[in-house]
């Protein structure tokens, strides 16, 4: 068995998608210790600054005091503080929702949630650049999967058609984690109501981002009515650990009945409970934090297109990919930045398509200009070389095989 494992490192390190950690020290700041040397960070998802914000850490601390570090059990059983109820009143308000339920992390809020609305009969459908944690939740489902090409409504509506009669949940990031374009959400939700669909929308990197005091896609789009099921995690913008779904006061109940990644699993820490409560009220304080994030973004993006990189034209938020193709040239591009100081880690298949490796740049409120519009130009030197080389030997791209197939489990791309 061993040796088994050695070759399929082997095999990892000779398709160039071999990973290994990364250490850092100190806290998630704009600039960081990278293995002892300063570098700017360019691919934190602490977007507000708010993980190493002193009212957060102190309110973790005082938690710490008065409640302990650890939940002791599941909230089923001994588990459930009122410090869990206060952080869910706070965010169904934040998020205008009737309910919410916390769950330990946006890995086990997705998994449990998916399993427990989509059962045996099913069907869910799920776009292709959809986070992992989506793509396993539909995997644990006993549902049947549809993978719709990134965005594509009409293979979507095609697929919805297909499973007339059958129990229906769409999946979607709200914004794609590697891609930072954000879901067709009034689209979506309209083929929802008109196929009799339930909609779960992903959160993760739009919750203190986008949308009305960075309250998400969701509400940007004006659809809070509308969207099923909201998911969020408390591990990007909101500075902690954790994560929360917010519905309607029958789907909660009925998640903590039987999504069993919240019932087989101890209750969130009351510490990262209240950082993650004074991270909302310093987002609800401080609006202009998320319109710092917004405007850090548009000063990077601006740099890299001015230095002669193409960003996608969807590319509108705080996450900028730069697509480099081959992935053993995005990690060299990857190290190139590193010796100059720019930290911006390359993101390999399975991650992302094959042939799609990139350095996937995201930006933080915390970034001054001048530190952005360097980092731009440093970027587009360190890759403009291996992006014009993968263009010259690319092949005409055709639709990935796994896409559109008929509710036959998942493709294997995560
Ligand atoms: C990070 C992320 C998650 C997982 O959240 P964690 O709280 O880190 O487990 C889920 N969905 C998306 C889109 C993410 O980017």
């Amino acid at each position: 068995m061993l040796s088994d494992i050695e070759e399929q490192l082997e095999q990892l390190r000779e398709r160039d998608v071999y990973r290994k950690l990364r250490m850092i020290s100190g806290p998630q700041g704009p600039r960081v210790l990278l293995n002892g040397k300063p570098v700017l960070l360019l691919c934190s998802n602490n977007y507000l600054g708010l993980a190493d914000h002193p009212r957060v850490r102190e309110a973790a601390a005082e938690a710490a005091m008065r409640w302990g570090v650890g939940a002791g059990a599941s909230r089923l059983v001994s588990g459930n503080m009122t410090i869990h109820r206060r952080l869910e009143e706070r965010l169904g308000e934040f998020k205008r929702r009737e309910a919410c339920v916390l769950f330990g992390s946006g890995y086990l809020a997705n998994t449990g949630t998916i399993a427990a609305l989509a059962g045996e009969g099913d069907v869910v459908f799920s776009d292709e650049l959809n986070h992992a944690s989506l793509i396993d939740g539909c995997r644990l489902s006993a549902a049947r999967t549809f993978v719709y090409q990134h965005a594509d409504l009409d293979q979507l509506e095609w697929g919805l058609r297909e499973a007339a009669g059958r129990g229906s949940l769409i999946v979607t990031d709200g914004v794609f984690s590697m891609d930072g374009d954000i879901a067709p959400l009034p689209e979506i939700v309209e083929l929802a109501q008109r196929y009799d669909a339930r909609v779960l929308v992903d959160e993760a990197h739009a919750t203190g981002a986008i949308g009305p005091g960075g309250r998400g896609a969701v509400a940007d789009a004006g659809l809070e009515d509308e969207v099923d099921v909201v998911v969020g995690t408390l591990g990007k913008a909101l500075g902690s650990y954790g994560a929360y779904v917010c519905c309607d006061r029958p789907i909660a109940k009925y998640l903590v009945n039987s999504a069993r990644t919240l019932i087989y699993s101890t209750a969130l820490p009351p510490p990262a409970v209240a950082g993650a409560l004074a991270a909302l009220e310093l987002i609800s304080e401080q609006p202009q934090r998320v319109e710092k994030l917004q405007r850090n973004a548009r000063v990077l993006a601006d740099s890299l297109t001015e230095s002669g990189l193409r960003l996608p034209a969807s590319a509108e938020t705080q996450i900028l990919p730069v697509v480099i193709g081959d992935a053993a040239d995005a990690m060299a591009a990857c190290e190139r930045l590193l010796s100059e100081g720019i930290f911006a880690q390359a993101i390999r298949p399975p991650t992302v398509p094959e042939a799609t490796a990139r350095l996937r740049v995201s930006v933080m409120a915390s970034h001054t200009k001048s530190e952005l519009r360097s980092a731009g130009r440093a970027i587009a030197r360190a890759t403009l070389p291996a992006i014009g080389a993968h263009a010259a030997r690319a092949e005409p791209s055709s639709a990935p095989e796994h896409v559109g197939g008929v509710f036959d489990g998942m493709a294997e791309a995560a």
